[in-house]
């Protein structure tokens, strides 16, 4: 069922529920007080015994001699009117049946009149007992059938019934073209959503006019999610390619040498040796550069695992290293104590990454400077510094500055180190200029404990 058909199905049944209750309580009503009527009707009808009585009897005194009983009952319009006259005893046959205890009450002014519902000749009839006023001891009895209210009260049901139908269904109507209304956005946002899952295009947007309900809060949403989706799969192609081009490079060189030395005089060839280092070194550039795409997928999300690191020993260990690279870097270091909460492995690569960046551009004969304290690390070269269009790329995947083209790395490093410290709730910043450049990584440090 539609969203459309629910709403209305649900509006109509909330007016059907409700019309319904209010017409039985208006039936009921109505019911109770056409019964007081012919109640009222009876009582009148009752008291009119004394002039009933007169007129039987004038009647008897006019008529052909026989005398005129009076207990036959009179009608006056829909009402029929008997009169017992006293004194009365129980067990006196009546139209009614018997006549019993309760009704010698009445007749003798010791139990007030009543009212009664009493099966008669297969009909229902509501009859009335008092006592006659003019005859002690005697009763008017007064009755009426029951069912004669029963067209009225089967055309108000019926009235009633077809009331709350139409109320029902009217409101199913409005209902419909409301909710069509209501609930046109969020089809068209439907579709637009289905064209999207049809086609991929990720490109595409709803382009919803800026309202501030659900519809056009969801839209925007949508369209944000799409642009999101846009954008990582943009970013993911982006990195296969240049994941593929950078693989690519030192894997031709490799095969090329491979080559040359199929082709050659082999091993014994003189050029062998140089070549086979060549195809070594184009080895480990392979892989060096998938260890750092996957350290890269690594460290973009949140650490494996982290732990209270001793940031300054860490440190230590990463220049102990580095130190030993032909032919050694001079690295001067100041390592002051201090802990941070991180991902250790990923810390290091960090660490690692910037100190082997500093050796590579500070010149021969400079001294590279690293100071650790307060959950921070520097690093700073004494290279030519980093120009400014450079500057807000060297943090991107294989950007490299054309620089330092000529020199070994594929432009991951720096991608690593800001995908470490966003992971471990870390910053990196640099400040640079013609005399060097200072990457400081900086961690929320946590109190010393002895
Ligand atoms: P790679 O070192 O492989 O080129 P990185 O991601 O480590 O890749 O660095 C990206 C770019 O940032 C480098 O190509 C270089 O231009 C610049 N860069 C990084 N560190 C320094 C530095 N200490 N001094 C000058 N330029 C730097």
């Amino acid at each position: 069922m539609t969203l459309r058909n629910r709403v209305s199905v649900a509006a109509a049944a909330g007016v059907l529920i409700v019309v319904a209750a209010v017409s039985t309580a208006l039936y009921l009503f109505y019911a109770a007080s056409l019964r007081s009527r012919v109640d009222a009707t009876l009582v009148d009808a009752a008291q009119q015994a004394a002039g009933i009585a007169r007129s039987l009897k004038q009647s008897g005194g006019r008529g052909s001699g026989t005398v005129p009983d009076i207990s036959t009952p009179v009608t006056v319009g829909s009402v029929q009117v008997q009169l017992i006259p006293g004194p009365v005893t129980p067990g006196q046959p009546n139209r009614f049946g018997p006549l019993d205890g309760h009704d010698v009450a009445v007749a003798g002014q010791a139990q007030p009149a009543y009212f009664a519902d009493e099966h008669h000749d297969g009909q229902q009839f509501r009859v009335y007992t008092v006592a006659w006023a003019d005859n002690p001891g005697g009763l008017v009895r007064t009755s009426r059938p029951a069912n004669a209210d029963d067209g009225a009260l089967r055309d108000a049901a019926l009235l009633l019934a077809g009331l709350t139908v139409a109320a029902a269904c009217l409101t199913y109507g409005a209902a419909r073209l409301t909710a069509g209304r209501i609930l046109r956005p969020i089809g068209e946002l439907t579709e637009a959503a289905e064209h999207v899952t049809k086609t991929r295009d990720l490109t595409s947007r709803l382009g919803f006019p800026q309202a501030n309900d659900e519809v056009g809060r969801l839209a925007s949403s949508f369209d944000t999610m799409l642009a999101a989706l846009h954008e990582s799969l943009t970013a993911q192609r982006q990195l296969t390619a240049d994941a593929s081009h950078e693989l690519r490079t030192p894997l031709t060189s490799l095969t090329t040498n491979l080559d040359l030395l199929e082709d050659g005089a082999g091993l014994a060839d003189p050029q062998a040796p140089a070549l086979v280092r060549a195809a070594r070194e184009q080895a480990a550039e392979l892989d060096q550069l998938i260890t750092d795409l996957l350290d890269l997928a690594r460290y973009r999300e949140s650490p494996p695992h982290r732990e209270t690191v001793r940031l300054d020993l860490l440190t230590e260990e990463a220049v102990r290293r580095l130190r030993q690279r032909e032919p050694h870097p001079a690295i001067d270091s100041e390592l002051h104590p201090c802990l941070v909460h991180a991902d250790p492995a990923g810390l290091d690569r960090a660490i690692t990454n910037l100190i082997g960046n500093a050796v590579k551009w500070t010149p021969e004969g400079d001294t590279v400077r690293v100071v650790v304290e307060n959950g921070q690390v520097s690093v700073t070269d004494q290279g030519p510094g980093i120009p400014d269009t450079d500057l807000p790329r060297i943090f991107e995947r294989f950007y490299r500055a054309p620089a330092a083209r000529g020199t070994p790395g594929a432009g991951l490093g720096l991608a690593i180190v800001g995908g470490v410290a966003r992971a471990n709730d870390g910053t990196v910043t640099v400040r640079t200029g013609p005399g060097g450049s200072t990457f400081t990584l900086a961690f929320p440090p946590l109190p010393e404990t002895d």
